[in-house]
């Protein structure tokens, strides 16, 4: 694993040097999903101390036998509103924010646990049927919205699935599509809403995102190794990358 790490470190710089951007300013974020604890441990000891997970009953058997390692754990897939509860008690932050209902439910679950949260908001950037987020023009109602009366919840930017398919412009074209809802929201100014990260990029496709702005990517499999069945089988709502 260190050796993979190193290597997509690697990739990132080189990526970000491309695109005349400071490495510095693109984090990693490891996505542990279906990798159980011993994967997990490998992962902290190399400093890697924040995850994504894509459901929350796998976060939640995750996160009790790793209270030790200090992971702050993040939500990347798609939320019923029947788990905001865990969520508002085990996440870190959330990155799927994608529907006012889903909010309204997490923000009322923080006020009970007495914190706020980091949340980005989840933009569908494609025409495949498959994917969730919000459409983009829904967007800045949406933030105003959660800015107005949502108070637990701290919008932070945005994240998105680019299309799953080889050709590389149509991928480029989701995250120009992220970039471009980002910049638009940032000049409206919304009150409250901190709108600076995108959270875009996969092992496949991280190099394109970064080129296009990425401040944040989400790897798995470069990092923890394929996952032993196809994605349709964790990740039914997903593209099917195999
Ligand atoms: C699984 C997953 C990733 C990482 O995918 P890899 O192709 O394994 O790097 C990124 N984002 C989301 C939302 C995921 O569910």
């Amino acid at each position: 694993m260190a050796a993979r790490l190193a290597h997509i470190r690697g990739r990132m710089a080189t990526a970000a040097q491309r695109a005349g951007r400071d490495p510095a300013g693109i984090a990693l974020l490891p996505v542990s999903k279906t990798f159980g604890e011993a994967a997990i441990r490998e992962a902290a000891a190399l400093g890697l101390h924040r995850l994504g997970e894509n459901k929350v009953q796998e976060m939640r058997s995750k996160a009790g036998p790793l209270a030790d390692c200090g992971i702050d754990w993040v939500m990347i897939g798609h939320l019923q509103t029947n788990k905001a509860r865990d969520i508002a008690r085990i996440a870190a932050e959330v990155q799927s924010l994608d529907r006012v209902e889903l909010a309204v439910a997490l923000d009322r679950r923080l006020q009970l646990e007495g914190r706020t949260m980091d949340v980005l908001l989840q933009v569908k950037t494609s025409t495949e049927p498959s994917k969730y987020g919000i459409a983009p023009d829904e967007l800045t109602a949406f933030a105003r919205r959660i800015a107005r009366e949502m108070p637990m919840l701290r919008v932070r930017g945005l994240m998105t699935l680019a299309i799953n398919m080889p050709e590389p412009a149509a991928v480029r074209a989701c995250f120009r599509t992220l970039r471009e809802w980002r910049d638009r929201l940032r000049a409206d100014a919304i009150e409250g809403i901190d709108m600076q990260r995108l959270s875009m990029g996969m092992s496949g496709d991280f190099e394109i995102a970064i080129e296009e702005g990425a401040t944040e990517v989400r790897i798995g499999t470069a990092i923890f190794g394929r996952r032993p069945y196809g994605d349709d089988y964790y990740w039914p709502e997903g593209p099917a990358r195999k």
